[in-house]
């Protein structure tokens, strides 16, 4: 299938409905056609983003709208954020080149979805660990931040040329590649396991969940893999519950 299919551009909490129709323009320019809008406001001027969308009236009215990110992406294997910041919660942010053929080679096989923020404050910060791969454009000190619909262009070109090279293989996996909703699963045991363990304590617990989010969307997670650290979380909760039983009742511990 043509991996461009595969792709999902989430716009979240969208405030200006000229951008909302600019970006479908840009979408059906770049062969991209699933939009995802996370609660749109009721006074969207939905003929001014129309206008905007020129010739791409098509994929406004296909529009989806999700009450979250997670419901959003909870189908997805990659899930690019977009930032114009860089620093804290994004210092392992890579270019749109660099980060494109990853999506492409997901896109082959599974969904993928490119996340973009609210124009005045972008993606919080939970917003952004739900994301497996961060994506920054370069741009002048003097204003680094895009319209929401270019930063959508750029990102949506590098994608387009990278599907347009016939000489372009994505590689063949063996175990597919696992889903948000699944790595979320993973994420919320191995924080009870941290916790349970006292790995961590709890105010360090947050931190410690961003650079383990870091550390797995590293490279790609499976859903066999995945099913291995669910089942390690699990055996350890199951291990320290023993181990607190039999000291409760004063047995010496496992
Ligand atoms: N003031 C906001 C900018 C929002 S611009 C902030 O500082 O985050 C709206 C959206 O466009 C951003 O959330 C991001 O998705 C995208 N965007 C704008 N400029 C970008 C850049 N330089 N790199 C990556 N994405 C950018």
């Amino acid at each position: 299938m043509n991996p461009l299919e595969n792709i999902r551009i989430v716009l979240v909490e969208p405030q200006s409905s000229g951008n909302i129709g600019s970006v479908c323009r840009v979408m059906k320019n770049m062969g991209i056609t699933d939009l995802a809008l996370i609660n749109p406001h009721e006074r969207h001027d939905w003929e001014e983003a129309r206008r905007l969308a020129c010739h791409a009236g098509d994929l406004l009215n296909a529009r989806k709208v999700f009450p979250s990110l997670e419901k959003t992406v909870a189908d997805c294997t990659v899930v690019a954020g977009t930032s114009a910041r860089t620093g804290l919660h994004r210092d392992h942010a890579g270019l749109p080149r660099e980060i494109a053929p990853i999506i492409l080679d997901s896109a082959a096989y599974h969904k993928t979805a490119l996340v973009f923020g609210r124009e005045d404050t972008g993606l919080t910060k939970e917003e952004l660990a739900v994301c497996t791969h961060i994506i920054n454009i370069p741009s002048s000190k003097a204003y680094q931040s895009l319209n929401l619909s270019h930063a959508v262009m750029v990102c949506c070109y590098e994608l387009f040329l990278l599907a347009a090279d016939s000489s372009y293989q994505p590689p063949r996996e063996r175990s597919p590649e696992t889903s948000v909703e699944m790595r979320e699963r993973v994420y919320e045991r191995w924080s009870q396991m941290m916790i349970k363990t006292e790995f961590c304590a709890p105010e360090k617990l947050e931190h410690m969940m961003l650079g383990l989010r870091r550390i797995f969307s590293r490279g790609k997670l499976t859903d066999n893999d995945a099913r291995i650290l669910l089942g390690l979380a699990q055996q350890s909760l199951w291990v320290v519950d023993q181990w607190k039983k039999r000291k409760e009742s004063s047995e010496p511990p496992i």
